[in-house]
């Protein structure tokens, strides 16, 4: 059994969807349902006897000493976090708390478990924390990209916020001796992701006939990867990383967002064209940048590649038109996790507990 966190959320419900897929294996899966958890992301796993769906936050320490004690995970691999840059920037307070507070919590309930386990039980235990590459801050064009020896220089609230729980998670390796490891990935996209983020809302407002919103130049470059290759990379971890190390994971895709926003337009051109015969791509309008807008992110995997034999299975080309395809064939989901009768279906459904 292993106990998940934020298993309702893009990455999480990627990573137990594969999971349960690849091994038979158990998970508990430990969500609060924010806006960003979808239960529709699991639709496939409901009523599986290997999925056990909890609503609840990382920060709540009864519910998580509860949820140990019950279920005895051999691994806690921690994905939960208030994960979205620009909400960061106009309310910081909810990712101090879960990506911050939520973390610390979930450390301290994690030592005192560990603490208790049998010997042989406590060596095989493992927590993953699941981070990213914004936490090492900008780079220049010229620049080498972030190794695992990169200063932390995080530049927005999230990327501080996330900083911080990488740092709690170092300590308690180092101070307490809990068998942690971490991975720093760079941007992911593909199915189940949340439509305010730059691919999926490129898709949404694309086929919606909206503008296509890009921020300054948009030359902002940022590695991507694929999510269901970083899911076999934190299985890889998990499996067999060295504890108390920490992984870049990266796809070496960088690119500049507009060739990202050009790519989609393509693809939706040869895939759904316009009904007027026009590209989508005359519905991109450049808007004022983020505050604060990093530059540029690039992600050196080698470390991950060379100790543990991992690489990614797609490229960019292949990852991103099953990701539109996935988009144009999943208009429900798009619907359902735009609309607020979602929102209520699960107040109703979790009233109960
Ligand atoms: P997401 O916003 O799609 O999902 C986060 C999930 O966590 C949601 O289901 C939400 O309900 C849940 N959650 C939020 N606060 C919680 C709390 N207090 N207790 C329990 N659950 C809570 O995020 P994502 O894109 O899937 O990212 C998952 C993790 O991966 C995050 O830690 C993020 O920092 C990291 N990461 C993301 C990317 C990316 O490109 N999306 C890249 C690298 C790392």
């Amino acid at each position: 059994m292993i106990l998940v966190t934020g298993g309702a959320g893009f990455i999480g419900a990627n990573f137990v969807l594969d999971w349960i897929a690849n091994g038979d294996e158990p998970v508990v899966n430990l969500d609060k349902l924010t806006y960003a958890g979808n239960l529709h992301n699991l639709d496939s796993v409901q009523g599986n006897p290997r999925h056990i769906f909890v609503q609840g936050d990382i920060g709540d320490t009864a519910l998580l000493e509860r949820l140990l004690a019950e279920h005895q995970p051999r691994a806690i691999v921690n994905f939960a976090a208030e994960s979205h840059v620009d909400r960061s920037i106009h309310g910081p307070e909810d990712f101090i708390q879960t990506n911050v507070v939520g973390t610390f919590r979930l450390l301290e309930a994690a030592r005192q478990y560990w603490q208790a386990l049998p010997a042989i039980k406590k060596e095989a235990f493992r927590f993953l924390h699941v981070s990213t590459d914004e936490v090492y801050g900008t780079l220049s064009a010229t620049d080498p990209a972030f190794s695992e020896d990169n200063r932390y220089e995080p530049n927005s609230p999230y990327s501080a916020s996330k900083a911080a729980s990488d740092h709690l998670v170092r300590a308690w390796h180092h101070t307490y001796g809990l068998p942690v490891l971490t991975t720093n990935c760079s941007n992911n996209y593909g199915p189940l992701h949340f439509p305010e983020k730059l691919i999926p809302l490129m898709i949404v407002n694309a086929l919606a006939g909206k503008n296509l919103p890009v921020y300054g130049d948009g030359m902002q470059v940022r590695d991507w990867l694929y999510v269901r290759d970083h899911c076999s990379a934190i299985r890889r971890v998990l499996e067999a990383g060295r504890l108390g190390e920490t992984y870049n994971v990266g796809g070496w895709n960088e690119k500049p967002n507009i060739e990202i926003v050009n790519t989609v337009c393509a693809l939706l051109d040869e895939l759904r064209p316009r009904a007027d015969g026009q590209s989508y791509k005359t519905q991109i309008a450049y808007v004022t940048d983020r505050p604060g807008h990093d530059r540029r992110y690039a992600i050196d995997a080698r470390k991950i590649e060379r100790e543990l034999g991992w690489k990614p299975a797609e490229t960019f080309d292949t990852g991103i038109r099953k990701t539109v395809q996935w988009y144009l064939d999943n208009p429900e989901w798009v619907a359902q996790v735009q609309s607020g009768a979602y929102r209520e279906w699960v107040q109703k459904q979790y009233q109960a507990d």
